[in-house]
């Protein structure tokens, strides 16, 4: 299975730097990239970068109606994007999303065709106090309530360690086996079907430590925040994913 390399541009560009960042962006063999941009710029990623897929970084739970402000899954679709991040740590935290909100934002996408990426992962306070998969498992375990266990093997994951993230300093290719690992046992322990499921890990990662990212164990991708604006960085980053 091809690593995924997806990036989130956050609420981040303009017409005319995107056009550059896109145009920038070339197709490496042996990886799946992916551009998560905001809604406004859909269209304009939609056509200009037929060759990587698309997606977005949010999605209403509901499917259509009197929801003022919310994009339906069925949009994203309209727009061609395939994937859709959801339950990312700083939309639980500034938007307060919680876990049972974000389970249903994956339902919803999955029923119009679109794969969430659900980002799952600890503070630093969590971590400190050893509760890692305690708050990872409760993540897990609400989307795994609204889908079902089929459905839950059609996900991507995200282990985002939310102290990693805009950091600089990524977690440790230890922590990042430990967890990714333990996400693979969690998922089998509970009857998922996780063989092709993909667990990308996100957190400062940059072209200086996605090779050594890439190499870990159930690590089958990444989510990639700031280091996605800068094109030379995400090709490297992407190349780093090829054919691993
Ligand atoms: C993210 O926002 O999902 C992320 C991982 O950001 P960064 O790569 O900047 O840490």
């Amino acid at each position: 299975m091809d690593k995924l390399v997806a990036g989130n541009w956050k609420m981040n560009g303009g017409l005319a730097s995107n056009r550059l960042l896109l145009d920038a962006f070339t197709p490496v063999s042996g990886v799946d990239m992916l551009v998560c941009v905001p809604y406004p710029y859909l269209s304009q990623a939609q056509k200009r970068t037929p060759s990587i897929a698309l997606g977005a970084q949010d999605v209403s739970e509901f499917p259509a109606g009197a929801y003022t402000g919310e994009v339906s899954a069925a949009m994203l679709r309209d727009f061609d994007c395939t994937f859709v991040i959801v339950g990312h740590s700083e939309r639980r935290a500034l938007f307060h999303e919680d876990n049972a909100t974000v389970a249903r934002k994956a339902a919803a996408a999955l029923a119009a065709g679109v794969t969430p990426i659900v980002c799952v992962g600890e503070t630093l306070a969590e971590r400190d106090a050893g509760r890692v998969m305690d708050v990872i498992g409760a993540q897990l375990s609400a989307v795994l309530e609204v889908l079902g266990v089929a459905a839950m093997a059609r996900i991507v994951l995200a282990y985002e360690p939310v102290w990693a993230i805009g950091a600089g300093r990524s977690a440790s290719a230890e922590q990042v086996a430990g967890v990714h690992g333990a996400i693979r046992a969690w998922l089998a322990t509970r009857g998922v079907d996780a063989g092709t499921l993909r667990i990308l890990y996100g957190g400062s990662v940059k072209p200086q430590n996605a090779a050594e990212l890439f190499a870990i164990q159930h690590v089958d991708g990444a989510l990639v925040g700031g280091a996605s604006l800068v094109a030379d960085d995400f090709m490297a980053i992407c190349r780093a994913a090829a054919h691993r």
